[in-house]
């Protein structure tokens, strides 16, 4: 070994002195060449380009469903620039709304709802209708990523040229969630959808901004999992406009009737809504697609009554009123969070709250006080 030159200036001696002529042990073979690490075949992706708001515009009044994805993407969007765009698209498309029933959904996990929608959306389907699935899902600001309205969950349905399928936007605040879907219902009717499902969980808040959307609220309950009225608070039940009870398959026959009569006794009790229309029950099986035309046969009686009484007319009156009122609720909200100072003295201040050393109500005028002298 001594006499092997280790550092001769060229072969692969000075590399590998194993390859020394002299060297009597194993050799060691050339390598093959490495491969670059960006693929060399790979093209860099073009970007769409974004369109123009006429563009946009005229592509969703053709029905165009790419380019409504696009524009409902610039609606999700949290860049001012995207924002922009889509308020003057929105403007645009306005005059073309308002000829569809827009049908919330609600249920608990279990309830069926997915099943139902893609039934239901075939029963629509079936009868010459354009539909449209849109969600708002709680769920999804916690685990980004959103669970209702998933394509996934209507085989029958997404693959049906006349449906347009939209998850939940998933960030944001539940206002601004919610802002956005409505927004998405008015880019829809524009593109011709004339029904339009919102779905959401029955847990939660959410239920209250669909009602603050829709035509009528159909809760999805079910049977004979012990207590009958199984935790729907009592606001849900106050807001549904109609109730099916799903699962009315196999020997569950009796107890969904069961189910359906203790509803109706139950719904008995509330007082008469603003639409002067008692909430019918039914019941049905989603799965087995079982009495599906009992419930349109209901969700049409209600429309037919609205439309007769005007209060079909007064209700979307009174929810415009109600989203001029949560966008400025919801855009004085961003404004003052995002002020880097309102911020700074805010962190301040939870410290000072913390320690007791200063008193909440205290604490809150400094901060108002400061953002109302300097930012507005
Ligand atoms: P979601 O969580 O409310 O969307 O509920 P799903 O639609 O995912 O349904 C939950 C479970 O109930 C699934 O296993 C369905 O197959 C079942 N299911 C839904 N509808 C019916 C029905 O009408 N009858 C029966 N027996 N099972 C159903």
């Amino acid at each position: 070994m001594d006499n092997i030159e280790l550092n001769k200036p060229c072969g692969c001696a000075s590399e590998h002195p194993e390859n020394d002529a002299q060297y009597a042990g194993l050799q060691v073979n050339a390598g093959i060449e490495q491969p670059p690490i960006v693929n060399p075949y790979m093209t860099r992706r073009k970007r769409r380009p974004q369109l123009t708001v006429s563009e946009y515009v005229e592509g969703i009044r053709k029905g165009n469903p790419a380019v409504l994805g696009q524009a409902v993407t610039l609606v999700e969007s949290l860049m001012p620039e995207h924002q922009l765009v889509a308020q003057e698209v929105i403007t645009k498309c306005l005059p073309f709304t308002g000829n569809s029933r827009r049908i919330g959904i609600t249920g608990v996990p279990g309830a069926g709802k997915s099943t139902s929608i893609d039934v239901f959306g075939m029963h629509v389907l079936n009868q010459g209708g354009k539909l449209a699935v849109l969600a708002i899902d709680p769920s999804s600001e916690r685990s980004k990523g959103s669970i209702l309205g998933d394509k996934t969950r209507m085989e029958k349905l997404s693959i049906q040229p006349n449906v347009f399928i939209r998850p939940s936007p998933s960030a944001g605040s539940l206002g601004g969630v919610a802002r956005k879907t409505r927004e998405t219902i008015v880019l829809c009717e524009a593109a011709g959808y004339d029904t339009i499902f919102v779905e959401t969980v029955g847990v939660g808040q959410s239920e209250t901004a669909v009602h603050s959307m829709v035509d009528y609220f159909l809760l999805i309950q079910l049977a004979g999992t012990g207590d009958e009225l199984q935790g729907i608070k009592r606001g849900i039940m106050e807001m549904a406009d109609g109730i099916c009870i799903n699962k009315c398959d196999g020997d569950n026959v009796d107890r969904a009737n069961l189910a359906a009569a203790q509803f109706r006794n139950a719904l008995h009790l509330f007082p008469l809504p603003p639409s002067g229309f008692l909430p019918e029950v039914v019941t049905y099986s989603g799965y087995y697609e079982l009495n599906v035309d009992k419930v349109f046969d209901m969700i049409d009686r209600y429309f037919e009554h609205v439309r007769a009484n005007g209060y079909f007319e007064e209700k979307r009156r009174m929810q415009e009123k109600y989203w001029m009122f949560e966008t400025i609720n919801e855009q004085l909200k961003a404004r003052f969070y995002s002020d880097p100072e309102v911020e700074r003295m805010l962190e301040l201040k939870e410290q000072m709250v913390l320690a007791n050393a200063q008193s909440s109500f205290v604490a809150a005028t400094d901060v108002l006080e400061f953002y109302y002298k300097n930012r507005i």
